[in-house]
């Protein structure tokens, strides 16, 4: 029932950078063709009744979709991934999958503004349950798990404020309540129903080339492809990877389809409903996918599978950049603070530097002056775009509060340390004195 991935173990072997260009992707079997094809097609002629070739309607699966399933989950270090239509759809992709009616998820207090608004807005009519929490205080999370808990929603670094939260601690507390919720009788570990906490980490400012979720204990990663994976703001795409270890998956009882039956040549059971045990997670979040059609057409996952052959280039450089400039904001004297976890006087400097690889090209920070000098700002940086993404090649300028984060309630967002003067940065791969140069002239005029 679970589609193994091709070659694991060679895929395994081979070191980061390798993989971004070659895993999944072996040269076409018929022409030779470096880059996979672009299979743009709906559907698939099938061999005769009951016997299609590999792939039956591209809702389900799309060969070109496959080879980026593949990539990204190798990245992630699994065989399992999903790709999604967006970030977004990934995240509810990952919810709907997961939880049902009366369970209740622990979030980071600083998540995207959208993912705020999933949770709020559509989620709560469905009678699931959010508490926002400082993640970054593995007590929080601890003291905030109740009963009802499946979930605890990570974001890290949180957008925008890039708060890191220590996953190691997290996933090792959200073990022992899961070892404590093993029903009486149940010998295997993973036999936990549906009852088990899964910790699920959005990797989207890092990415899997400085931060690899699972070696920390996570359960689920997911990703705005939208942004670094795809790398050039050409696309709209997001993925979801699940731990490559389906005894930490929970398990559930599923009737056996007569079908089964029909194709082992055996005669179905009459009277009562067979049952498996099956594991799911990924098997439910692909069916949701495939269902719903939550999935990205071929062309926008050969673009990614473009796109991220230059994914380590791209980080070493744009964190780079995110350095020159942070040195450059902290001297400033109108730079009244400044967020960056690679900074020593961030406030999760040591856990950010034992738990990821490199620090990102997100940076934050505050004008004195605050939102009034933070438009002026804004409005006259000519390098730097003002818009509301970040972690494509370009360098971008966000205000949060009335972009990236305008559908939380002021009030919320505030609590949550979101200032309306807060301005974000994605730094891009451009020349950094450029970019200096710019926000220097900008900050002139403030
Ligand atoms: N997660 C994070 C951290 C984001 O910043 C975003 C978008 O900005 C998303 C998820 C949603 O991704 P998408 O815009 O691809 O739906």
């Amino acid at each position: 029932m679970l589609k193994k991935k091709k070659d694991p173990n060679i895929l395994k072997s081979y070191k980061f950078a390798t993989k971004v260009i070659h895993a999944g992707q072996p040269p076409d079997e018929t022409t030779g063709a470096l880059l996979p094809p672009i299979y743009a097609t709906a559907t698939y002629k099938w061999e005769e009744v009951g016997k299609p070739k590999t792939h039956k309607y591209s809702r389900a699966s799309n060969p070109t979709r496959d080879i980026l399933e593949e990539l990204v989950a190798a990245l992630e270090g699994s065989q399992y991934g999903v790709a999604f239509a967006s970030g977004m759809a990934a995240i509810d992709g990952v919810i709907r999958a997961c939880l049902r009616a009366g369970d209740h998820v622990v979030v980071s207090d600083d998540v995207y503004g959208g993912v705020y608004r999933l949770f709020e807005k559509t989620f709560r009519k469905y009678e699931l349950m959010f508490t926002y929490v400082d993640t970054t205080d593995p007590e929080n999370v601890e003291n905030a798990i109740r009963d009802e808990t499946r979930m605890i929603w990570l974001e890290t670094p949180t957008n925008p404020l890039l708060k890191v939260s220590d996953l190691e601690t997290i996933s090792e507390i959200v073990q022992q309540v899961n070892h404590q919720r093993i029903p009486k009788g149940v010998e295997v570990e993973g036999e936990l129903l549906e009852t088990r906490i899964l910790t699920t980490v959005d990797n989207t400012f890092m990415s899997p080339y400085f931060f690899q979720p699972f070696k920390w204990g996570a359960d689920i990663s997911v990703h705005s492809t939208t942004k670094y994976l795809s790398g050039h703001d050409q696309l709209i795409g997001g993925f979801v990877a699940v731990r490559d270890d389906p005894s930490r998956w929970y398990y559930k009882q599923r009737p056996i389809e007569d079908s089964v039956f029909v194709e082992a040549g055996i005669e179905s059971p009459k009277g009562e409903r067979k049952t498996e045990l099956v594991n799911t997670i990924y098997e439910e979040i692909k069916f949701i996918n495939q269902t719903v059609g939550s999935t990205p057409g071929p062309f926008d996952c050969w673009l990614t599978i473009l796109g991220i052959k230059t994914l380590v280039l791209r980080m070493k450089r744009h964190e780079e950049n995110a350095r020159e400039i942070v040195s450059f904001l902290i001297q400033h004297p109108k730079v009244e603070r400044v967020n960056y976890p690679g900074l020593e006087g961030h406030k999760n400097y040591t856990i950010a530097k034992r738990q990821m690889t490199g620090f990102g090209g997100m940076v934050s920070f505050e004008l004195e002056g605050g939102l009034e000098a933070g438009i002026k700002l804004m409005n006259k940086v000519k390098l730097w775009s003002l818009a509301g993404s970040l972690g494509a090649v370009e360098s971008l300028i966000t205000h949060p509060a009335t972009m990236t984060h305008a559908s939380i309630p002021r009030d919320v967002r505030l609590a949550h340390g979101i200032s309306d003067g807060l301005i974000r940065l994605s730094v891009g791969i451009e020349d950094p004195d450029d970019l200096i140069t710019d926000l220097q002239q900008a900050l002139d005029y403030v």
